[in-house]
């Protein structure tokens, strides 16, 4: 039997819906600070995409944009003021940042209070040990789809394929807090497809178009790719080689219209727990 597919976009608009309503309770507008440096053009769409969706959340939101060139110092000087700003409760730097700036210095400086997409160490060390409150979106974002598909994380054996910073860890963290067994696979790993066969949830985070193949995937498994690769003729392509895997999988999501949608949301998710926060 093909797989059930997980429907990222309906799950992400119930998630908007959600927190449209939570905002309205408050009797205040939370509100997201959003830093482009740059003219990257898919970081443009991303930061136009994630503005759109806060505003139609009832949140505020607010875009800073600077120049390629600007300085390490004056861009550290817009996060201090945003830090010390009442009425921002969470700030975002649009990765990647132009080559002679160097983000880790730049994340470090955002108060860990108002770090809405969880990469501040102490951020990542609360996650670590089981206390985040402010998480990595996109983590966060897998997290829900396997909780709305009632996938059972409780003893499952999970793999995670890749290792970064922004997705592979931080699921690997949150899947360990949720009581699975976990393994992180990376490129240096002896024997992916092995790896992949013996795990009942399997999280694809690499960055290689259709990486993962059908007679890698144990019949009944749950498969969320987290992978956005642009392929030579432009089409939109997954980590997980999706028919192949569909047809042996238990559930499924789809690229498009799988995590994508779940980043945002959670964006916005965690810009009120921010603001919740700061303002108890
Ligand atoms: P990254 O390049 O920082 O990390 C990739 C990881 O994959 C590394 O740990 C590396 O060891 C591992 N890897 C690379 N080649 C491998 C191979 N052949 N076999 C096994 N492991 C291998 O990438 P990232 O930032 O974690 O992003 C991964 C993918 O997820 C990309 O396609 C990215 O576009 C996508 N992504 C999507 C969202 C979203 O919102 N849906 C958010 C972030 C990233």
């Amino acid at each position: 039997m093909a797989a059930t597919i997980i429907q990222g976009t309906a799950i992400a608009a119930a998630l908007r819906a959600e927190i449209a309503y939570r905002v309205q309770a408050l009797g205040y507008q939370p509100s997201l600070a959003v830093v482009l440096v740059g003219e990257d053009p898919a970081s443009a769409v991303y930061v136009r995409n994630k503005d759109r969706a806060a505003q139609g959340a009832g949140l505020r939101a607010e875009t800073i944009r600077l120049p390629a060139d600007t300085s390490e110092a004056a861009l550290l000087t817009v996060i201090h003021r945003l830090n010390a700003d009442p009425a921002i409760d969470g700030i975002l730097v649009q990765l990647p940042l132009p080559p002679h700036l160097a983000a880790r210095s730049v994340i470090e400086a955002i108060d860990p209070a108002k770090d809405v997409d969880g990469f501040h160490p102490i951020n990542v060390g609360r996650l670590q040990d089981g206390q985040a409150v402010l998480a990595p979106c996109t983590p966060r974002g897998v997290m829900k789809l396997l909780v709305s598909a009632e996938i059972e994380l409780r003893g499952a054996r999970a793999l995670v394929l890749g290792r970064s910073g922004i997705v592979g860890r931080p699921v690997a963290a949150m899947l360990l807090a949720a009581d699975a067994t976990v393994t992180i696979a990376h490129s240096r790993t002896v024997n992916l497809p092995d790896e992949c066969r013996r795990a009942d949830i399997v999280v694809a985070a690499v960055g290689r178009p259709e990486l993962v193949r059908g007679d890698w995937i144990k019949p009944g498994a749950a498969v969320i790719d987290v992978g956005i690769n642009r392929l030579s003729n432009g089409q939109l392509a997954g980590d997980v080689a999706y028919e192949e895997c569909r047809a042996v999988a238990g559930s499924i999501t789809p690229v498009p219209g799988g995590v994508g949608p779940m980043t945002i949301a959670c964006l916005l998710e965690n810009t009120v727990t921010a603001a919740v926060a700061r303002r108890a």
